[in-house]
């Protein structure tokens, strides 16, 4: 295994993150690592930013020469509005995860979506014609609608705050021409819709580290013909996902979408192809590992 050397000089390139909270991310590890490997003069750190300081940080990253930097919770659709130049991607869905910044200009994309989509493929999975449920309304449940709405047959989006919901399958029905229904997040929504349902989507932090007892789902209501993406990775193996292989189900953590979303931000930034293995090689070691 390499060990990161970083050798900064006054030349270095300098990327980043923001985000609150942050202190959980992998990205620092992802990134520097791929700088080493392949020899490039630059670094990734990561800026604690909280919502009333967004606009501020933003100025700052152009004036400090950043070359570009990722944006996560909860920044993703606040950023749009301080951007100069998005993809038509991010117009689209209004959600952005990936700045670069070029002739003082910023310009946003989102990784997310894609890098969600290859996961999901590279397990073997076929979207098309499945009945899928969402777990979460916020900005990563917003990539996944997105992503998979031309594929799937029908969206059930599940959301602790029903209006958020109800407004997300709304606007993927008008945007995307997909069959999408918002619901409550409540025992009576999974009893009548797990029956039918191919494919169940956590995008919410549920299970997520400190609170690694809990799940979104109750085990009663999986069952072995299901396919189960659950986008934490901190634990890398939820109690959702340990309930759902006992039970015989399909089974996707959310590392793989975590290094697919930033090689895509690594390549657009650097022009250079990442080791995805390397990456993965030195995660697996951190099997079951929780980050504290
Ligand atoms: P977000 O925009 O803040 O949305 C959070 C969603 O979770 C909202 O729907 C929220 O419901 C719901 N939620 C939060 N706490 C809850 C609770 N205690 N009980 C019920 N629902 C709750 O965050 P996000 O960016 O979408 O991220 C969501 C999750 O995906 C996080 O765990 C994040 O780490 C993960 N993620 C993973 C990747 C990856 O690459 N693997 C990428 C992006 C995100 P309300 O609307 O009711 O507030």
């Amino acid at each position: 295994m390499k060990a990161i050397k970083f050798n900064i000089t006054g030349t270095t390139k300098v990327y980043g993150l923001i985000g609150k909270p942050v202190s959980h991310t992998f990205s620092p590890l992802i990134h520097n690592m791929w700088f080493s490997d392949l020899g490039l003069n630059s670094i990734y750190i990561v800026f604690e930013v909280s919502p009333k300081n967004l606009k501020k940080a933003v100025k700052g990253m152009k004036a400090l020469n950043i070359q570009g930097f990722n944006v996560t919770i909860p920044h993703k659709e606040a950023i749009i509005k301080f951007l100069d130049k998005i993809d038509p991607l991010v117009e689209l869905i209004r959600a952005a995860n990936t700045i670069k910044i070029e002739n003082e200009q910023l310009i946003g994309k989102n990784t997310d979506v894609e890098g969600a989509l290859k996961s999901i493929t590279d397990k073997k999975f076929d979207l098309s014609n499945k009945r899928a449920l969402i777990v979460g309304a916020g900005g990563a449940a917003r990539a996944i609608c997105f992503g998979i709405a031309s594929k799937v047959k029908k969206i059930v989006i599940v959301n602790r705050t029903v209006a958020k919901a109800r407004k997300l399958a709304k606007e993927l029905t008008k945007k995307m021409k997909v069959d999408a229904i918002g619901k409550s997040l409540s025992k009576i929504t999974f009893k009548d819709e797990l029956k039918r349902t191919d494919l169940i989507i956590n995008a919410t932090p549920i299970g997520m580290y400190p609170n690694i007892n809990e799940t979104p789902i109750p085990k009663e209501y999986l069952n072995d013909s299901m396919f189960v993406f659950d986008l934490i990775y901190n634990p890398l193996e939820t109690r959702l996902l340990k309930e759902a292989s006992k039970i015989g189900c399909s089974v996707l953590g959310g590392i793989d979408m975590l290094i697919n979303q930033a090689a895509l931000a690594f390549e657009w930034w650097s022009g250079k192809k990442p080791n995805i293995n390397l990456i993965k090689n030195k995660l697996a070691f951190l099997k079951n590992d929780v980050r504290e």
